[in-house]
């Protein structure tokens, strides 16, 4: 079993397999994008399989692969494979944004992924455009269809709800959960990503959401499952899906924290928040072996904080971008 100082249990590892991405959404990145990880730095996949070999063996058992946008990275589908034959590997799953999801869901499923979570922040084709800058929306919303008739089980559609932006759309997003068998998570808007853009006053609270969700149906609380992490979830009386409220910044879930993340470029960052990374390609590549892999490890939880500083005067912005990181 893994521990971290503050005795917190590490069992989850999400991947960031590239920090490419065919959307732009204004609050990631900017129109024209980032600088782009070059090519021979990003971890090729048997990297990755190794490191997840060894992961598993000391404790990890959750994965999720993320981006950047983790479908447009070639050969995806083969690594959704070796991954979900790993030893005590029991839960993968990926984040996308849908837009390849269509033509992929097939081939996902059948190479072994059960469940998915799909970014969406707009049910309005003009407003989808103006977020993330392209006019994908059709794609996505029939990559949610597919990925039902696919039977992934759960399909989570991930709202970042921002004042003035999109929260009009809070109550038509609950209503999706009344006919469709999604669970529809509300997460608030972070200081992570393009820029200076964040504002706290963006931030729309989980008790907020909460509060306006409560206008519309009877909302029953339901108990927490492991895989559904920090959320706290929701069901309207009779419906189909489910709600789940995600509040790092008015309720951060540090003390409760399981996670580490694996960047593009083979680092480790044990929070999102802290630029702290600890080098897994550089060791790979020079011939390091599982021993050291399992060292450094250690040596990343050991540097986990404690928690986020989000809105305390200790708070310092990231110095990567979110597609670089993994959201
Ligand atoms: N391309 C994939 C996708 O769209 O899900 C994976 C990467 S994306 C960075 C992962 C998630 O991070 C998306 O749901 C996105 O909305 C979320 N995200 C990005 N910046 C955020 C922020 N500042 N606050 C909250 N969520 C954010």
């Amino acid at each position: 079993m893994l521990l971290d100082p503050y005795k917190r249990r590490i069992n989850y590892l999400r991947i960031s397999v590239t920090d490419r991405c065919n959307l732009r959404c204004c609050y990631c990145m900017p129109e024209e994008g980032i600088p782009l990880i070059p090519h021979e730095h990003i971890l090729t996949y048997e990297e990755i399989l190794r490191i997840v070999r060894v992961f598993a063996a000391e404790g990890i058992s959750k994965v999720r692969l993320t981006g950047g946008e983790p479908l447009v990275r070639k050969g995806i589908i083969d690594l959704v494979s070796l991954l979900s034959q790993v030893p005590g590997i029991n839960d993968l799953s990926l984040t996308t944004n849908g837009i390849l999801l269509k033509q992929f869901a097939w081939n996902l499923r059948r190479a072994g992924l059960k469940r998915v979570n799909i970014s969406l922040d707009s049910l309005r084709r003009d407003r989808f455009c103006q977020i993330t800058r392209k006019d994908e929306y059709e794609k996505v919303w029939e990559g949610i269809l597919e990925s039902l008739n696919v039977g992934f089980s759960p399909i989570k559609i991930n709202m970042v709800a921002i004042q003035g932006l999109n929260d009009d759309e809070i109550e038509d997003f609950a209503r999706l959960t009344l006919q469709l068998p999604l669970v529809v998570r509300y997460i608030e808007y972070m200081p992570a990503g393009n820029g200076e853009a964040w504002r706290e006053s963006d931030i729309l609270t989980i008790s907020e959401i909460r509060t306006r969700l409560e206008k519309i149906g009877n909302l029953v609380a339901l108990p927490t499952d492991q895989r559904d992490g920090p959320a706290l979830r929701f069901r309207f009386e009779g419906a189909t899906g489910e709600i789940g409220l995600i509040g790092p910044v008015s309720n951060h879930f540090c003390g409760e924290c399981n996670r580490l993340r694996l960047t593009p470029d083979g680092k480790i960052r044990a929070c999102l928040f802290s630029d702290e990374e600890i080098d897994l390609r550089e060791l790979l590549r020079k011939g390091g072996s599982d021993h050291d892999l399992r060292e450094h490890l250690l040596e990343a939880l050991r540097a986990k904080p404690e928690r986020h500083h989000i809105n305390t005067t200790q708070f310092k912005k990231c110095q990567r971008n979110m597609s670089a990181i993994g959201g």
